[in-house]
């Protein structure tokens, strides 16, 4: 049999990027190391604030046609006090730019990966976060981030600025059925729990017709109910588990709701994201393939601690094990990750502590959480 080969491009970004993304590389360099049927081709490249450094630009050319040509990308966060409000250069609008470029409109964010040891530093009481299993699916391309806007200091004697918020049925389709897709992964599937503001807003009551259509005509076995944003809120930090399953949002309600979901587990460096494009189209196909994938974890730089070598890299980690299931096809293969991270979680080390970075009340570094995942990855190989 040949050997199935794949390109990552690698962005380690900026702040405590490199670093946590150096753990992640290591993790995929192990797992495939003496693999007879992989291969993954890794090549870094300059994205972010230590682009603009070296090249004048965030998104150089040679970043984005990279990551077009690549199977998959693997991102550190960007951007940090050098490059403030005020440069004339910043990080971020070049990763709206990549986004838009790689037309990844789906936010993938699990919240939780099956260990509830990962919930010792949870802000919520023990006893409600225990259990809590949510996909947030985010719309990431579309609404209100992208509308048209008027900034008041364009015309200072006009008293206003505004923005919009507009949403096509084409755009609502296609998020409905990445979260369908994700839904129908587990045995029986997830419900969709759908997220908009319709006592509103008119984009939010096109959003839930849409919705109800497209799961009612072409994935009739999935549970479907609605929320409104503000109670979806009120829920997630009264009684999380009630919205167990795939919550289904657009753009700005998912940044707001993805964030407040992520103190859930009791730490910002343990989760993970992919961005993804090119969903299935056709609802008879239960293969979920995406033509792009942006993973990264879901914190950002963290310049307080950049450069001491405790940053917690396992939303990093565990964004290649999305990375290897979403667009490698490596199902197997993200499990093992999964499972690894897991152990090592739940694991002592020789003195009888807990092997956990600071964030989670620890007092290991990044490496050596990253040795460990790696140490016991091997055994399960
Ligand atoms: P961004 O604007 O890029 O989203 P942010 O201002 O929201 O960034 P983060 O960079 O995510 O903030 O950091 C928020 C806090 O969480 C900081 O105190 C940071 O040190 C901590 N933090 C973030 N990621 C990690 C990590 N992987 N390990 C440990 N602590 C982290
Ligand atoms: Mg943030």
């Amino acid at each position: 049999m040949s050997k199935k080969s794949f390109r990552v491009v690698v962005l380690p970004g900026d702040g405590i990027g490199p670093e946590v993304v150096a753990e992640a590389v290591k993790v995929l360099k192990a797992l495939f190391e003496e693999s007879p049927d992989v291969e993954l081709k890794l090549e870094t490249r300059l994205f972010g604030g230590c682009a603009i450094d070296e090249t004048g630009e965030a998104l150089p050319a040679s970043t984005l046609q990279a990551c077009k040509e690549a199977d998959a990308i693997l991102m550190g966060s960007i951007g940090g006090p050098k490059w403030g409000v005020n440069s004339k250069v910043r990080p971020e609008p070049g990763l709206l730019a990549l986004r838009k470029a790689l037309g990844v409109f789906a936010n993938i964010r699990p919240t939780k990966f099956g260990s509830d040891s990962l919930v010792v530093n949870s802000p919520l009481k023990e006893s409600i976060t225990r259990g809590v299993d949510i996909f947030v699916v985010r719309e990431l391309i579309g609404g209100i981030y992208f509308g048209e806007r008027k900034e008041q200091d364009v015309a200072p004697q006009e008293n206003v600025a505004w923005d919009t918020m507009i949403y096509s049925v084409e755009e609502v389709q296609r998020i409905t059925r990445v979260a369908a897709q994700i839904a129908l992964a587990s045995d029986p599937p997830l419900p969709i729990h759908s997220v908009d503001k319709a006592n509103v807003l008119a984009s939010s009551r096109l959003w839930r017709k849409v919705v109800t259509e497209t799961l009612e005509s072409e994935y009739p076995q999935i549970k479907l109910d609605h929320q409104l944003v503000d109670s979806a809120a009120m829920l997630l930090v009264s009684s999380p588990r009630k919205l167990n399953g795939v919550v289904l949002t657009e753009n700005l309600f998912g940044d707001i709701l993805s964030d407040e979901a992520s103190v859930i587990p009791g730490s910002l460096g343990l989760l993970p994201s992919a961005s993804l494009a090119g969903a299935p189209s056709l609802p008879s196909s239960h293969s979920f393939k995406p033509t792009s994938g942006l993973y990264e974890p879901i914190h950002g730089s963290a310049p307080d601690i950049a450069g001491k070598g405790i940053a917690n890299p396992i939303g990093t980690i565990l964004s290649a094990a999305l990375l290897l299931r979403y667009s490698l096809g490596l199902e197997k293969h993200a499990q093992l990750i999964e499972s690894a991270v897991r152990k090592a979680l739940d694991s002592k080390n020789a003195g009888g502590w807990e092997l956990r970075t600071a964030d989670l009340g620890g007092n290991i570094g990044t490496k050596e959480i990253g040795d460990r995942i790696v140490e016991i990855l091997k055994t399960l190989l």
